[in-house]
C-alpha cells in the first residue's frame, strides 16, 4: 500500500516548511514476532507545535510514539527497520544512550502513574537522579514544574503528602509537572486524558496549549474532538500505516482519503 499524495498534502508540506522538525522518521517499520505493528512510517515532527495522531484501537499509535524514546525495544519481540532523528541524530546511534533521548523525550501515559512518595518527592525525583542536591534548586524546580502543570496552587499547602491523595485529574497534571522536571524537549502523551472526568480533561488540555510555547508536543487521542479542539496537525493511523498527516484543520474539514473521511464521520473505529 503507498502512502497518498495529493496536491493538498503537498502543498501543506510546503507552508509547513519553516516548522523545524524535532523528529524526522523514515521507512519505519516494525514487528511484533510476526506482526506488522509500523509499516513505512514517514513522519516529520515540528517544533513547538501538537501534533496529534489518532485511529481506530490497535492500529499502532502507542507503538509508534513508543519508538520516539525507545520504550518500544523493552518489549523482547519486537524488530525494527528504518531511521528516527531527533534533532539531526540517529537515536539508534550506539553513542546516543537511551537514557540522554529519555531526558529529552518525556513521556506522559494513559493512566497517571505517580510514584507512591509525596508530591514533592514525586518532581524532585528525576533532578535528584541527574545529580541536583541542593535543596534550594531542589525547591525551585519542583515549584516551577507544578506551576508549569497548572497544579502548584492546589498542592502548594500539602507538598509532603502522598500524592495517592489527589484526585486522577490531579495525579496526572503531577505526572505532567514530573515530566518537566527533567527539563524535556519533547513531550510524548499516550491518551492522556482517557482516564480523566471532562472538568479534569479540560484542564489538561489548556495545558497542552500552554506547553507548545514551550515544547514539541505529541498526544495520541481516540477523542477526535480533542485532536480538532488542540492541535495543530494531525496524523491518521490505520492498521499500522499512516494514511493522512496534514494540518488539523484540512483533515477534519477536507480530508484528502477516503478512509479519513469514514473514519472522522464516524463510519468505523
Ligand atoms: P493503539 O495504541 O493504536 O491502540 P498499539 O500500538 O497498542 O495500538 O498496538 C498495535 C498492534 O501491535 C496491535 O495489533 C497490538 O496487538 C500489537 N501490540 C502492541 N503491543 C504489543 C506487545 N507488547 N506485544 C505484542 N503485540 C503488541
Ligand atoms: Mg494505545
Amino acid at each position: 500500500m503507498e502512502i497518498t499524495i495529493n496536491h493538498k498534502n503537498v502543498n501543506k508540506e510546503q507552508v509547513q516548511q519553516d516548522a523545524v522538525p524535532v523528529f524526522k522518521v523514515n521507512n519505519l517499520n516494525l514487528w511484533y514476532g510476526q506482526d506488522h505493528a509500523l509499516k513505512d512510517i514517514k513522519f516529520d515532527i515540528p517544533e513547538k507545535q501538537v501534533t496529534a495522531i489518532i485511529g481506530p484501537s490497535g492500529c499502532g499509535k502507542s507503538t509508534f510514539i513508543k519508538t520516539l524514546n525507545r520504550m518500544v525495544e523493552m518489549v523482547p519481540i519486537v524488530r525494527m527497520s528504518g531511521e528516527i532523528n531527533y534533532r539531526g541524530r540517529n537515536i539508534f546511534d550506539s553513542k546516543y544512550g537511551v537514557e540522554e533521548l529519555r531526558t529529552q523525550v518525556g513521556m506522559v501515559f494513559q493512566k497517571p502513574n505517580p510514584f507512591p512518595k509525596s508530591i514533592y518527592e514525586n518532581i524532585a525525583y528525576g533532578p535528584k537522579i541527574h545529580g541536583i542536591k541542593n535543596k534550594k534548586v531542589l525547591d525551585e524546580v519542583v515549584e516551577k514544574s507544578l506551576r508549569g502543570a497548572a497544579i502548584w496552587d492546589e498542592v502548594k499547602d500539602r507538598l509532603h503528602e502522598n500524592a495517592f491523595g489527589l484526585s486522577g485529574g490531579q495525579q496526572q497534571r503531577l505526572c505532567i509537572a514530573r515530566c518537566l522536571a527533567i527539563e524535556p524537549d519533547v513531550i510524548l502523551m499516550d491518551e492522556p486524558t482517557s482516564a480523566l472526568d471532562p472538568i479534569s480533561t479540560l484542564k489538561v488540555e489548556e495545558l497542552v496549549q500552554e506547553l507548545k510555547k514551550e515544547y514539541s508536543i505529541v498526544i495520541v487521542t481516540h477523542n477526535m474532538q480533542q485532536a480538532a479542539r488542540i492541535s495543530d496537525r494531525t496524523a491518521f493511523f490505520l492498521n499500522g500505516e499512516v494514511i493522512e498527516f496534514t494540518d488539523t484543520s484540512t483533515l477534519f474539514s477536507n480530508p484528502s482519503d477516503k478512509r479519513t473521511e469514514d473514519y472522522i464521520t464516524g463510519r468505523f473505529g
